[in-house]
Formats: structure tokens, C-alpha cells, sequence
């Protein structure tokens, strides 16, 4: 098992831009293999490369904990070709333990992707599916998903938040 510490808020590392994989090699095979072990023990829905400290373009996201027909979907180099809708849901993520809030995000997404043997694929969904794509997608700008609370939300949290950076 190769396990890796899930990074924490407060490490400016959630806050860097990732870069393209460029080969599809053993190195991102083993990096997979680290955000899915790292995932599954933490029992999330949703991994990024950042989040274990490394800087690529790639997220795992596996719905399996909710929904039994789905499965781990690996996404490298990702882009989200089209939104639509608007739903509000409570999100959590890893490195933000104990922080949910609700917040909107569009419900529809449209990505295109390679997976591990870098072959390009596009995904149309909607519901948890969308929103999770959102969620890891907006990691690999530095983005983090306090970033879309409205104020009120923001301010619920801003004690909560102090802690995990002090903590960091
Ligand atoms: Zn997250």
C-alpha cells in the first residue's frame, strides 16, 4: 500500500497551478496508485494530485461509497468542455477536515480527459458525478472549494479555518 499524507489547508501548495502530464509512464501509474490507496483509506469521493503534494494535472474520482454501479474513474490532463445548470449541494473536501457547506456549481459537466494508457475519452454527466469533476478539476488551478461560499458560509467557517492553519 503506498498511502501518502493528505495535504491540509494552510500548505500553499493547495494554492499552486498543476502542470500537464507529459508521459504516460511507470511515474504516473504509481502516482494513480497512491491517490487510490490514499482515497480509499480516507473514504472520500475525490483525490487530487495536489492534495498528496504533487503537482500534475490528474484527479481520481470513485462514487462506489455512494453509488454501486459506479466505479474508480482516473482523469489526466482534464478539461471541462461545457457546464450547465445550477444546483447547490453540501461539499466536503480532504483537506478540509470538518468543513461541509453547501454551495452552487453548475450541475452538468462535459470533460475530456486521457486515462492511464492515455487514451482521450469524454464524460457528459450530471448530479454527484458533475459536481465531484468540479471540485478535483478546480484543485488543479489552485482553486479551493471555500472559494465559492458566499459570505455568510465564509464567515461560519473562519474559526474552523484558523485552526486547520494553525494546525498546518
Ligand atoms: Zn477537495
Amino acid at each position: 500500500m503506498a498511502e501518502n499524507e493528505i495535504v491540509i489547508y494552510g500548505n500553499p501548495v493547495l494554492r499552486e497551478v498543476s502542470q500537464p502530464v507529459e508521459e504516460f509512464d511507470r511515474g504516473l501509474k504509481d502516482l494513480v496508485s497512491a491517490l487510490t490507496d490514499t482515497l480509499k483509506k480516507a473514504r472520500g469521493l475525490g483525490l487530487s494530485a495536489v492534495q498528496i503534494g504533487v503537482l500534475k494535472r490528474v484527479f481520481i474520482v470513485d462514487l462506489s461509497v455512494v453509488d454501486i454501479n459506479e466505479s474508480l474513474r482516473v482523469f489526466i490532463n482534464p478539461e471541462i468542455l461545457e457546464t450547465g445548470g445550477d444546483a447547490e449541494f453540501e461539499e466536503g473536501c480532504l483537506s478540509f477536515p470538518g468543513i461541509y457547506q453547501k454551495i452552487h456549481r453548475p450541475d452538468r459537466v462535459k470533460v475530456r480527459a486521457y486515462d492511464l494508457d492515455g487514451q482521450v475519452f469524454e464524460l457528459e454527466a450530471g448530479g454527484l458525478i458533475a459536481r465531484a469533476i468540479q471540485h478535483e478539476y478546480d484543485h488543479l488551478e489552485g482553486k479551493l472549494f471555500i472559494d465559492h461560499f458566499s459570505p455568510v458560509a465564509r464567515s461560519l467557517v473562519k474559526g474552523k479555518l484558523k485552526k486547520l492553519k494553525a494546525a498546518s
